[in-house]
């Protein structure tokens, strides 16, 4: 794709799922991969992959909840590969299914605090290093839930969420040459959702049958989204939720 070769690209998330197919194919597009996971054995395997297939990757072991980790994320993509172009802003947690006055405080918090407040400090930290570099581009993961019902409350609100960062980011950096965009996948084969399938397989027996083609996702056509929104080939698409669903939200 153009514009992603030779780039520098950090994937949180991206040692599982949606996380690791958008480093291998950021990687498969030229570009150097830092892959940020909390789990380290994850992430080292993601960097596995890049590098036995002659592409370029480090792992460094983050966790979006803290700060100072998401600095020195940011931080190893200028020592490793002297700036930072691309993010996908992607760590997340699922949610559990339960209904809104069933959730405890901790509970609301620790979704908040991952899958929103931990794009935000991405963002903190990126933004500042794409100014210095010229521009840049960013996709973070919202999902279906962000623009519609599905998923729990604190679920939904953090992904909800994620698109309004994502909104004002834009309004706020497209001076600065910064694109900003959130990828909304429906439902993806990744281990999140196959963890849900084996805790309840007739809930995803229901949820696939619901899915207009009829399949749940690969997190491969997640992953060339949010490639696409970081290259030059997307260059006038600025803060929008790219539903990418299987037709979910057609319905
Ligand atoms: P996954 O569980 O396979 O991968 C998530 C990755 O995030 C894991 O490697 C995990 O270790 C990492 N992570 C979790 N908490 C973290 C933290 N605090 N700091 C750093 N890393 C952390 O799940 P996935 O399906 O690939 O999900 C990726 C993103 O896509 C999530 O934001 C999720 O909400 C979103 N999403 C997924 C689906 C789906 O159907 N799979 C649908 C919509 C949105």
């Amino acid at each position: 794709m153009n514009g992603i070769q030779d780039g520098v690209a950090v994937v949180t998330g991206g040692g599982s799922g949606i996380g690791r197919q958008s480093s291998l194919r950021f990687a498969e597009a030229g570009a150097n991969v830092v892959v940020a996971d909390i789990n380290e054995e994850g992430g080292h395997e993601t960097v596995e992959m890049i590098t036995s297939d002659g592409g370029e990757a480090t792992f460094v072991k983050t966790n979006v909840t803290d700060s100072d980790d998401v600095d020195a994320m940011v931080q190893t993509a200028l020592d490793e590969y002297g700036g930072l172009d691309f993010a996908h802003n992607n760590a997340g947690i699922a949610d559990e299914g339960t209904r809104l006055a069933e959730y405890d405080e901790t509970q609301w918090d620790r979704m908040i605090d991952v899958n929103l407040k931990g794009v935000w400090r991405c963002l903190k930290a990126e933004i500042p290093e794409m100014i210095e570099r010229g521009g840049g581009a960013i996709v973070n993961t919202s999902s279906v839930a962000g623009v519609s019902a599905n998923g729990s409350a604190h679920y939904a609100a953090s992904k909800h969420g994620v698109i309004g960062l994502t909104r004002r980011a834009t309004v706020d950096y497209a001076e600065d040459g910064i694109r900003f965009n959130a990828v909304c996948p429906g439902v993806i084969d990744t281990p999140m959702v196959q963890q849900a399938g084996e805790d309840n397989s007739e809930e995803m027996d229901r949820i696939t049958a619901g899915i207009p083609v009829g399949r749940l996702g690969e997190p491969q056509e997640i992953a060339d989204t949010v490639v696409w929104l970081c290259s030059e080939d997307s260059s006038y698409v600025m803060g929008q939720p790219i539903i990418v669903d299987g037709g979910l939200l057609a319905q």
